[in-house]
C-alpha cells in the first residue's frame, strides 16, 4: 500500500503519519526522494485499509501496490531508475560498458588490461578478489590484496570499480575500495547478504540466480531496496537450462520484460551466459539491441592462462573491435556508447 500524501501536506503531518503507521505495526519507506509527500507502508500482518487513514493529517488517498515487488516494480515508480557512480550513469541514454578479467591475478596483468579496456572505452572496471568456485580447490581469489590492486587500477585509470562479495562478513572492507558491489548469481537468493548490501549506500549490480524466474529476481532486488538502498543494476548472466552447447543460455527476452515490469536498469553478462568468447561479441550487439543498459564482459591479456573463466574472456583486441562494432547497434536504438 502507498499512502498519497496532500501536495500541501506539511513535514509534521508526514511524521505524525510514518509514526502512527509504526504504532498500527506496519513498516514505512519513505518512497525515492528525501521530500515524503509519498510513504509506502508494507505492513506484514495484515493490509492496511481505508479506515486506518481516514483521521490521519494530511493523506489524500490509499493506493494498493498489487506486485509482490513493492519497491523494484513500476506501479510506485514508473520513470527508469538512473545509477549514478561517479560521472558513469547506468540507465542513461548511453549504454555503459563494464570490463575486466573475472578474477585479479596480479598487478602487473590487471592494471595492463584496465588501461587496454579503458582505451576501448569501458567506464567501470570488473574483477573478482572474493571468487566463489565450483571446486573448493580451485583458485579462490586474492581477496583483500586483490582490492587493493583494483584500488590501484582505479587511481591509474580513473575506472569505476566493480567486485563481487560473498559473505555478509566481508560487506564493509569491500565497500571501503569498491565503487558497485556485485552479487553473483550464486547469492541472489542469500537474503542475509541482501540485506547487508542494502544497508551499504554503494549501487549493487544484482546477478540473476542460476536457475531464478524474474520475479525470483525482483524479489530479490526488493530485499536490497527494502533494506534501504534503491541503486540497484540487474544483470542477466544466463539461466542454466536443458542446453549444454552453452554454458547457460542467455535469456534475452528478460531485458524488455525487465523493463516492463521494473523501473531498475538491466545490464547483461555475455561470458558467463555463454561461457564461449566466440559468441560474446553477435550477443552482445543482439542485448544492445533488445534494450540493454549496459554490459559486462570478460576480457583476459592471455585467456589460455587466465586462472579463471579463460575460454569465455575476450582478448584486449577483440574486445575493442566489438566495442567499435557496438557502437552503430547503440545508436540504431536511440542509444549512445
Ligand atoms: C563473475 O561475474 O565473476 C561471476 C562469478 O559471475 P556469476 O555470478 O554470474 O556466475
Ligand atoms: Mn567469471
Amino acid at each position: 500500500m502507498i499512502i498519497i500524501m496532500n501536495s500541501n501536506a506539511t513535514r509534521d503531518q508526514i511524521d505524525e503519519v510514518e509514526k502512527r503507521l509504526i504504532d498500527l505495526g506496519f513498516q514505512t519507506h519513505p518512497i525515492f526522494g528525501e521530500i515524503k509527500t509519498v510513504i509506502g507502508a508494507i505492513g506484514d500482518k495484515r493490509l492496511l485499509n481505508t479506515q486506518d487513514i481516514s483521521n490521519m493529517p494530511g493523506v489524500e488517498s490509499l493506493v494498493p501496490i498489487m506486485k509482490p515487488y513493492k519497491l523494484a516494480g513500476k506501479e510506485l515508480k514508473k520513470e527508469p531508475t538512473v545509477v549514478k557512480v561517479g560521472d558513469v550513469e547506468i540507465g542513461g541514454k548511453e549504454v555503459v560498458i563494464m570490463a575486466g578479467p573475472c578474477a585479479i591475478e596480479n598487478e602487473e596483468t590487471y592494471i595492463g588490461t584496465a588501461i587496454k579496456v579503458k582505451e576501448s572505452g569501458a567506464k567501470i572496471l570488473r574483477g573478482g578478489a572474493f571468487k566463489p568456485r565450483t571446486s573448493p580447490y580451485a583458485f579462490q581469489g586474492l581477496e583483500e590484496d586483490g582490492l587493493k590492486i583494483m584500488a590501484k587500477a582505479r587511481d591509474i585509470t580513473g575506472l569505476v570499480l566493480v567486485t563481487e562479495v560473498v559473505d555478509t562478513r566481508d560487506v564493509d572492507l569491500i565497500a571501503s575500495y569498491a565503487d558497485i558491489i556485485q552479487i553473483g548469481a550464486r547469492n541472489m537468493q542469500n537474503f542475509k547478504l541482501l540485506h547487508e548490501v542494502g544497508l551499504t549506500n554503494k549501487p549493487i549490480l544484482l546477478k540473476r540466480g542460476l536457475a531464478a524466474t524474474i520475479e525470483e529476481w525482483l524479489m530479490a532486488a526488493e530485499y536490497i531496496m527494502a533494506a534501504g538502498n534503491s541503486n540497484i543494476i540487474l544483470c542477466e548472466r544466463g539461466i542454466r537450462t536443458y542446453e549444454t552447447a552453452t554454458r547457460n543460455t542467455i535469456d534475452i527476452s528478460a531485458i524488455p520484460l525487465v523493463k516492463e515490469l521494473s523501473h531498475l536498469p538491466i545490464v547483461v553478462d555475455p561470458s558467463h551466459a555463454t561461457g564461449s568468447w566466440k559468441y560474446v561479441n553477435a550477443l552482445s550487439k543482439g542485448a544492445v539491441a533488445t534494450g540493454a543498459d549496459g554490459l559486462i564482459i570478460e576480457v583476459h591479456s592471455d585467456p589460455s592462462n587466465a586462472l579463471c573463466d579463460g575460454p569465455q574472456s575476450l582478448r584486449p583486441s577483440k574486445f575493442d573491435q566489438l566495442v567499435n562494432e557496438l557502437r552503430p547497434v547503440a545508436e540504431a536504438v536511440g542509444r549512445s556508447l
